[in-house]
């Protein structure tokens, strides 16, 4: 029998030698390695600042505190997320407000938006998910889309792109289209670092705010203080600051990633053809919504939603693919569920129809550069198998 895990690593490249060359160096934490992670991320999303940290959580923390979110204040953040996105929000005292995605992107749309902004006209920020790798329509310098709608009504975007390196939206790059844009180098993500994130942003500001919060609040990090001719043990601390700097091990990885990010990403985007011709028209099984150039897409999920008269359940499709060997997983039980923000804010299903019509249904299918197509034909018979004959199969 085929065993086909969710996701798999794919550490096939420079990345043995670069972390070799890291250990021989003798200079394990912040350093050259960091540095030039942070110039080759810039330039492969077409940005000037671009801010090295070992989570996205930590990077998603560091643009809200950056833009000035405090206390009191309210966030808007799709419901269909991991909790990260949200949590945030709350590490600086203000409060998520929770918003719909449209069914079939699972993507927050221009119009979700404007109901939104209608109903909580003095929220000041917005967090964007690029969920599984498809941007948001941001439409950057056009009428119509989020980032319009936020330049009117006076509100700073924080993307959250953990899925969506590398991600084009009309012709360029996602991370330099919002205020600040947050990667996620976690394990399972596109291009990883082990554990990792990055913060990139055009707004020199931020990027000086969040090196300085990312390492105590010191005024220079710590190869600067040995590189530079001001004596190494003179700092001065500005702020309370975090410890989220990214170390040189991890770096040196990601750069070994970064070499063979659209050579994944193009093998990815095979997988999800093969699964869209192989799946398409399977009664019960509705497909995600591409509403973007496949090359567009990172191609980080390929989420599928059973609809609700399919002849099983999903939890239980869900345990036919692992006896057969196939690993699945749900992106997402949606925020407005999990207790903490159901309780501490009474949210409802009723209000997030779109999300709860994903999340009643949705399983994400294995999609990596290692995925072969027999392991794809597997899959996409297993699935019409068990579709076709249900809970008797
Ligand atoms: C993985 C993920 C995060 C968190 O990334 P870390 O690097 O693990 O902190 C945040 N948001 C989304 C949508 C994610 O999928």
């Amino acid at each position: 029998m085929n065993q086909i895990p969710f996701s798999r690593v794919v550490c096939d490249g420079h990345e043995l030698d670069y972390v070799r060359a890291v250990l021989d160096s003798g200079w394990l934490t912040t350093a050259s390695r960091t540095r030039e992670f942070e110039e080759r991320f810039a330039a492969a999303v077409g940005v000037p600042h671009a801010c090295a940290v070992n989570s996205c959580t930590a990077a998603l923390h560091l643009a809200l505190e950056a833009l000035g979110v405090g206390p009191g204040q309210k966030v808007f953040v799709p419901t269909m997320t991991f909790t990260a996105s949200a949590e945030v929000i709350r590490y600086l005292g203000a409060d998520p407000v929770f918003l719909d995605v449209e069914y079939g992107t699972c993507l927050l749309t221009p119009a979700i938006l404007a109901d939104a902004i209608q109903r909580h006209p003095s929220v000041r920020t917005l967090i964007v998910v690029h969920y599984g790798g498809q941007a948001c329509d941001l439409r950057p310098g056009e009428p119509g889309g989020i980032l319009d709608l936020c330049t009117r009504h006076g509100l700073r975007v924080v993307e959250d792109a953990a899925h969506a390196f590398p991600t084009r939206h009309r012709g360029r790059m996602v991370g330099g289209l919002g205020d600040v844009t947050c990667f996620s180098f976690y394990a399972n993500k596109t291009i990883t670092t082990g554990e990792g994130g990055m913060l990139t942003t055009n707004d020199a500001a931020i990027a000086q705010r969040a090196r300085i919060m990312r390492l105590h609040g010191i005024d220079r990090d710590i190869w600067n203080r040995y590189t530079s001719p001001r004596p190494a043990w003179e700092y001065d601390v500005v702020a309370p600051g975090f410890k989220y700097n990214m170390p040189d091990i991890n770096a040196a990885i990601g750069l070994a990633q970064l070499e063979r990010a659209e050579t994944m990403r193009l093998a990815r985007q095979r997988c999800a053809q093969a699964y869209l011709e192989g799946l398409a028209r399977v009664p019960g099984l509705d497909l995600p919504l591409l509403r973007v150039p496949p090359t567009d897409h990172a191609w980080h999920l390929f989420p599928v939603v059973l609809a609700p008269e399919a002849p099983l359940t999903r939890d239980r499709l869900i345990e036919r693919l692992a006896e057969r060997g196939i690993g699945t997983s749900v992106h997402y039980k949606p925020l407005h569920r999990m207790t903490y923000y159901r309780e501490r804010y009474t949210l409802q299903p009723d209000d997030f129809p779109g999300a709860e019509r994903v999340w009643q249904g949705c399983l994400s299918l294995p999609i990596y550069a290692t995925l072969r197509e027999d392991e794809i034909a597997y899959i996409v018979d297993q699935l019409r198998t068990l579709l076709r004959e249900g809970a008797a199969a």
